[in-house]
């Protein structure tokens, strides 16, 4: 294949070199079931351990409150589903039009069986208004469930005062952290989150593994029964390599520090000036001066998004007109 940019990182990454290395005793040798009680399994069943420590460090949070699960999709999923079963008398959530799909479409399921809920609207620079979250708030909300940072547009949400309103109305907060992780420190307790999904495929660990933070004290109902995996949260043998993959992950954002992110930015901003420089009528979308360090999103008047994604495409350069997850949809 020819030499490609790949400028698409909120879509999947690459699997780091340390983070695999990490994972392959787990797809050779090192395949025993971590339930087993032979001593072969031990090995197993310590590697997953110092995974969740690693998550639970990068976190700010215990290790018991860590589930593993196979995708942030199924943590959204397993969250938002689990609030409205053990708050029957409620009826209410908060979300924002902006979520990514795996949040939006179990809003919808929950419409459909007779939920209501408000999807808090964002202004031109993507921004939601904290008024609007006030005074959306209902005796019968139970739920508000806000992404961390914006996967199109980058833009980082006021987590700490939106749990502090929660808090204060007694109401369970969920945060989408798929797109913060690794980009800025993220402390569950300082933020007052009681639940928040990570996923491996954006921290350079493999698709197909995912984290649920669940806060020691709130009721919690799984979504996938079947075993005692998870502390019964979450059943199913657990994908070994994967999980210790995603542990590597985490260990290395702890060890960088964020300082990658600092390079990142400016090599962002560098891209940013340069195309400011030389094309007029090129509009920068989100909240720039509070947004994820990797993101980027240009509008060129005129110019049709689909046209210059396929010109890129064929210069070797992999950008996106909107999420992987509505890349596909009529
Ligand atoms: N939430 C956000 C903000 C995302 O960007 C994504 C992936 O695109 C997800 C959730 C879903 O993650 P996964 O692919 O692990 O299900």
């Amino acid at each position: 294949m020819n030499k490609i940019i790949y400028l698409d990182n909120n879509a999947t990454t690459k699997v780091d070199n340390e983070v695999l290395n990490a994972m392959l005793p787990y797809l050779k040798s090192e395949y025993a079931n971590p339930s087993n009680v032979y001593s072969f399994s031990n090995k197993v069943k310590n590697d997953i351990r110092l995974a969740r420590t690693n998550v639970a460090k990068l976190l700010n949070a215990n290790t018991n409150e860590i589930i593993f699960t196979s995708c942030a999709s199924e943590s959204n999923n397993t969250a938002i589903l689990s609030a409205a079963r053990n708050n029957p008398t409620k009826k209410h959530l908060i979300t924002t039009c902006i979520e990514h799909s795996s949040v939006l479409q179990t809003m919808e399921y929950l419409e459909s069986i007779g939920y209501d809920v408000t999807y808090l609207s964002v202004d031109t620079k993507g921004r939601i208004n904290l008024d609007e979250l006030y005074s959306s708030i209902r005796p019968d909300t139970f739920l508000i469930s806000i992404m961390f940072a914006n996967n199109e547009i980058g833009n980082i949400f006021p987590i700490k005062e939106i749990g502090r309103i929660a808090k204060k109305y007694g109401i369970l907060f969920h945060v989408d952290a798929v797109q913060m992780v690794g980009k800025g420190k993220i402390d569950v307790q300082e933020l007052g989150i009681d639940t928040l999904s990570i996923s491996g495929h954006k921290i350079y660990a493999p698709k197909g593994v995912g984290v649920l933070y669940v806060k020691n004290d709130i009721p919690f109902t799984p979504l996938i029964f079947g075993g005692h995996q998870e502390n019964s949260m979450r059943a199913g043998t657990e994908n070994v390599a994967y999980i210790v993959g995603l542990g590597k992950a985490c260990e290395l954002i702890l060890n960088d520090n964020y300082h990658t992110n600092i390079r990142i930015a400016n090599l962002r901003d560098y891209m940013e000036r340069r195309i400011k420089e030389n094309i007029s009528n090129v509009i920068f979308y989100g909240d720039l001066n509070n947004r994820t360090s990797n993101v980027s999103s240009i509008a060129f008047l005129g110019v049709n998004g689909k046209d210059l994604l396929f010109a890129l495409d064929s210069a070797g350069v992999c950008v996106s007109t909107g999420s992987a997850c509505s890349a596909r949809t009529p």
